[in-house]
This record gives C-alpha cells, sequence and structure tokens, in this order.
C-alpha cells in the first residue's frame, strides 16, 4: 500500500500525537493536499495502521504501508502509553484457554478492563482464572482485570463483532 505523498499526507500518531516509529501501529492521520474545495487538515480517519520498513520494488518510492490494522477505538491502551490490538489478544487467548465460547474486551477506565466470556461446552473453574492469567501477559497489577459472564457477545449495528472496545 503506497502512501501517495504528491497527493495526500499521512502520519501515524501513537496516543501523545507523537510520530510512531515503522512496525508500531499508529493513528492514522490525513491531510489532503490535492483537494481545494474540501480541504482536509489533519483528519483522523479512526483507522490504525503500520509503516513499512520495505522499498517497493516498482520504484515509485513512496513509504509504504505494511497493513491497517482496525479502528482505533478497538485498541487497548497501557497505563505506559503503548497500544494493545484487541483482535489479536483475544484471537491468541481464545486458542489457548479451554471453555470459552466468545469473548470482547471492554476498557472504561485506562486502569480497568473487563473480560466478557461466554461459557463454552468445555468451560471448567479454572477457565476464568486461565484468562485472567493470559490477560496478564500484556496489562500488569496496575490495570484491574474483571471477568463478567455474559451469554452472548452483541454484535454492532454493522452485523461485526467487535473483539474489543476502548471507551479512554
Ligand atoms: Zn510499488
Amino acid at each position: 500500500m503506497h502512501l501517495n505523498l504528491p497527493h495526500v499526507y499521512v502520519e501515524l500518531l501513537d496516543t501523545d500525537d507523537q510520530p510512531v516509529k515503522p512496525g508500531e501501529p499508529g493513528k492514522i492521520v490525513v491531510t489532503d493536499l490535492n483537494n481545494h474545495g474540501m480541504p482536509l487538515i489533519r483528519y483522523r480517519v479512526e483507522d490504525m495502521g503500520v509503516y513499512s520498513e520495505k522499498s517497493c520494488p516498482c520504484g515509485r518510492g513512496f513509504p509504504m504501508l505494511e497493513r491497517l490494522e482496525g479502528r482505533v477505538a478497538d485498541f487497548l491502551k497501557l497505563p505506559d502509553g503503548g497500544q494493545v490490538a484487541g483482535i489479536s489478544l483475544v484471537e491468541r487467548t481464545l486458542t489457548r484457554v479451554p471453555g470459552v465460547e466468545q469473548m470482547q474486551l471492554v476498557q472504561d477506565r485506562l486502569d480497568r478492563v473487563s473480560v466478557n466470556r461466554v461459557r463454552g461446552s468445555d468451560f471448567t473453574e479454572e477457565t476464568d482464572a486461565l484468562l485472567i492469567s493470559a490477560m496478564r501477559e500484556v496489562f500488569d497489577e496496575r490495570v484491574a482485570l474483571e471477568v463478567v459472564d455474559v451469554s452472548r457477545i452483541p454484535q454492532e449495528p454493522s452485523g461485526k463483532y467487535r473483539f474489543s472496545i476502548c471507551k479512554v
């Protein structure tokens, strides 16, 4: 994915609005250089992207995006300013912890994350403890973790199922 710099200036910013390094996800902020009727200046598209360290063999020489990483609101925040993609955390946890049918992470404060989970057929008394310890590999003791027993994870109006929701 080339960034077509003569037409659009693209910034990838961290939670302090500073540029991220290649390989790290950042909020995509766009300045449209060609649109005189309705210019967009540092417009936040609310998606996350990652700079590529590679250059394209086609020879245009523009920087490239490695990938898009989903919506800004789908990233959870760490107390030290880092960010975690909820989708990869949920996918990794579901493959390692038996007994969970579905789960969704909701961060309503910087120091609190709720783990909403639907019990699976192989749910045991150990499942929730395993869930918490899997989360602890990412969130240290400054973040309170709580498992919430739910019967289903509601879909968004679009029909999509969100793996994580950040409200801070
Ligand atoms: Zn190319």
